[in-house]
Formats: C-alpha cells, structure tokens, sequence
C-alpha cells in the first residue's frame, strides 16, 4: 500500500500488511461464523478453538514443554511487574510458610528502563526483601544504561522468591546475547543461579523481543511474559508462558499470611479457566494468531532470526559510519549488548538530530525519535519491518551523513 510509511517506532509498531488485510476481513465476518471478530463471544466454540491454536503455535515455535501453561492476560507488560511479584509471592509462602519477610528475597537484575521500572514496583508492594543482583549504571562510564554488565558482577541470592530479568531493554537499546554462547559476557548468567532442582523463580521480561529468536534455557523459567505490541501485535494482549508449579493458590497463601492476590490477577485463576476466566482482549488475540501464523509459514523463529539479525547489522554498519565521521555518539558500544531490535544513538547536536528526524519523514520513514525520557534517535526494526526497508533507512542514513 503505497500510502504507508515505514514506520520504525518502539510499539506499538508496524505490523504485517498481510495480516492488516486479513484482519480486515475478520473484524466483517471471522472464520465464516457471519459475525466479526469484535463481536463474537469468547466462549463460541469458534473462538475457543481459536485461542487454542495461539497457544499452539506459541508452543510449537518455541518449543515450550508440557510442564509450561501458556496463558493470555490483559494490562501490559507493565501490570506483569505487579503481578509476578504477588504470584511469586504467594508460591514462596506456600513453600515456605514461616520464614521471616526479610528471608523472603526479590532478586532483580537492573539493566534499563523497564528492569528499574519493575524492581520499584517490587518495593512499591511491599512484600518481601527487594535486592539488586546488578546495577548496570554502576558498570558504565556515564552512569547510564548502556550496557550488560560483566559476569563477576552479579550477586545472585541463595535462595530467592522471584528472580527477574528484561531480556531486551526497549528504551535503552540493551539485550542479552543469545545465548548460544553461554559464556560470552553479553549473555544472561545462567550458570551463576542458585541450584534448584529445576524450579527457579526465574522471570523473564520478554515483551520486546518476543518471537523474535529462540528463548534460551526457556524450559529453566517461572515465567516468561511480553505484550503484544512490538513483534506479534497489537496492544492490549500480554502473552505468558508460566511453570506450572508456579500457579499457586492465592487464598492458601493468604490464609498464610501473604498478600492476597486479586483473582483476575492469579495465574491459577487464568490457568483453570483457559484464559477465559473474564473477556480477554479477542480483538488482539485474533492479530495474534494471523501473526503467528504468517511466521509459522515463513518458517518460524529461526528464519526471522536470520532476517533480525542482518537487519540490525545494516543499521549499526551506518550508525558506526556516522560514529566515526563525529556526527553522532551509540548509546551501546559494540560488545556491550546491543540490541538486535531497538537500535539507539545521538546526535552531536539537537538540531541534527532534528533535521535527521525531519528529513527521515520526508522520505516516509517515521517513529525514529527516542523514548521521551531519554530522547536520542531510536530505530526500532521489529519481525514485521522488512530488510528492504531496513536498506532504504540505511540508505537514508547514509545519504544524511554524506550531506553534513
Ligand atoms: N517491558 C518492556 C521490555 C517493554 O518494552 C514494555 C513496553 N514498551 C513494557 C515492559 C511495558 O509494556 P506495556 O506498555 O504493554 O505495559
């Protein structure tokens, strides 16, 4: 559709045009049921059978074993900091129903925007001792979120309630390795955790590079979570892949003495229920699905594996290019972590950087300026940005540098 922009932005963010014409067709008449997917029940065996096969494709495209529940939940990523806590929370006092508050320890690994956001929300509720297994400010020059910090540098508790990570880090441009390599030191220690017998409470915030390449030592996880909107649709969905251990009772645990936990919030509540406890997002699920679908056919996360990564390795080749002429500055130095979606740098200067913005409209390529807090210049190259139009933004970039 010519009238469409390459549209790089953080989330929510572009999606295939494909699935954009399907979903069209589905929000008219879905699956030939006669009525549109915004206003079918959730519980018509069509849709039912629906959400089935999102799990279905989840499963099959990353391998989750039976031992995993895959659950679907509304209130954003964001929401998830809140409830891993109380979930997580709730399992630890069922496990170990006398132990004093302070034993019962949050561990957070603190890499960037959203890993802080969730490490205050931690002690926001309350619950429990709140520790910092790293603080990557504390490994920079700058003071700032621009790197992985090395191995040595994390303190993991013995023992903890919950154990939290961001796998990519959205505003920052920061990501663990991908774990191929397990001691390469942008990878996620997995080696340094406490020994467990195979139930750590390892959370895995996953809501930016979701779909975009296998999950390492996924089977290892509590929970892994992401919202929808960055790789596999729209707002208003947040996918959850949690350890069936890990869906405790909230009323057991509060007879013990724990935080209760509101129902629509329990994982147990939405696992019983098959995600259908309350309404969930249909809408969203429904793109969900006509995602995964498309990438089931492209041949799964592998494939668009390969694609992410050549495509942000274009982007960083003419980052660099402009880095060495003095133009601009990466915000994450080669071998520090950088991500393979949110790829982020500055201009020396304001007004550049407001005349790159600018002109990038001008060739129809848009949703290039930085997080409003952090501001910089950030291109965000999801699963449904192509390498084509990841070579006319290189081309642009180019183009932009050769003029100054
Ligand atoms: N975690 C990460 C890594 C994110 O990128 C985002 C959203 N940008 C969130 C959490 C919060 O998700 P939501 O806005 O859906 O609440």
């Amino acid at each position: 559709d010519p009238t469409r922009v390459i549209n790089l932005s953080a989330g929510p963010c572009a999606l295939p045009e494909s699935v954009l014409h399907e979903a069209c067709q589905g929000l008219i008449n879905f699956n030939g049921t006669g009525i549109g997917i915004a206003e079918i029940s959730h519980r018509s065996p069509e849709f039912v059978a629906y959400i089935k096969d999102v799990q279905h494709l989840i499963r099959t495209q990353l391998d989750v074993p039976q031992t995993h529940s895959i659950l679907f939940a509304q209130g954003g990523g964001a929401l998830q900091f809140s409830v891993v806590v109380l979930n997580l929370l709730a399992r630890h006092r069922l496990l170990h129903p006398d132990l004093p508050e302070s034993e019962r320890v949050l561990d957070y690994v603190v890499t960037g925007w959203f890993s802080d956001l969730a490490i205050k929300e931690a002690k926001r509720l309350g619950g429990g001792r709140v520790h910092t297994v790293v603080d990557a400010r504390a490994h920079s020059p700058v003071g700032k979120f621009d790197n992985i910090p090395p191995h040595a540098a994390y303190t993991f508790s013995p023992a903890p309630a919950l154990i939290f990570y961001c796998e990519n880090e959205t505003v920052d441009g920061v990501q663990f390795s991908d774990g191929a390599d397990p001691t390469a030191p942008t990878s996620f220690p997995f080696h340094l955790l406490p020994q467990d017998k195979g139930l750590l409470p390892l959370v895995g915030d996953y809501s930016s590079s979701f779909m975009s390449r296998p999950i390492p030592r996924l089977a290892e996880h509590a929970v892994i979570f992401a919202s929808a909107q960055k790789n596999i649709g729209p707002a208003g969905v947040t996918v959850l892949i949690v350890r069936n251990d890990c869906l405790p009772d909230p009323d057991a645990a509060a007879a013990l003495g724990a935080q209760p936990v509101p129902g629509t919030l329990a994982y147990k509540t939405l696992a019983d229920h098959a995600s259908l406890y309350n309404t969930p997002a249909v809408f969203a699920i429904y793109v969900v699905g006509l995602v995964l679908r498309r990438l089931h056919a492209l041949g799964g996360v592998a494939a668009v594996d390969a694609v992410n990564r050549r495509k942000a390795a274009k982007l960083y080749e003419a980052m660099g290019e402009g880095a060495r002429k003095g133009l601009l500055k990466a915000r994450v130095e080669e071998g520090k972590g950088r991500s393979l979606m949110n790829v982020v740098f500055d201009f020396n200067e304001k007004e550049v950087q407001d005349r790159f913005a600018a002109g990038a409209v001008e060739r129809g390529i848009k949703g290039i300026v930085g997080h409003p807090l952090v501001l910089g210049t950030r291109l965000s190259i999801y699963n449904a940005v192509t390498e084509e139009q990841v070579d006319t933004v290189m081309a642009y970039m180019r183009d932009f540098f050769a003029q100054l």
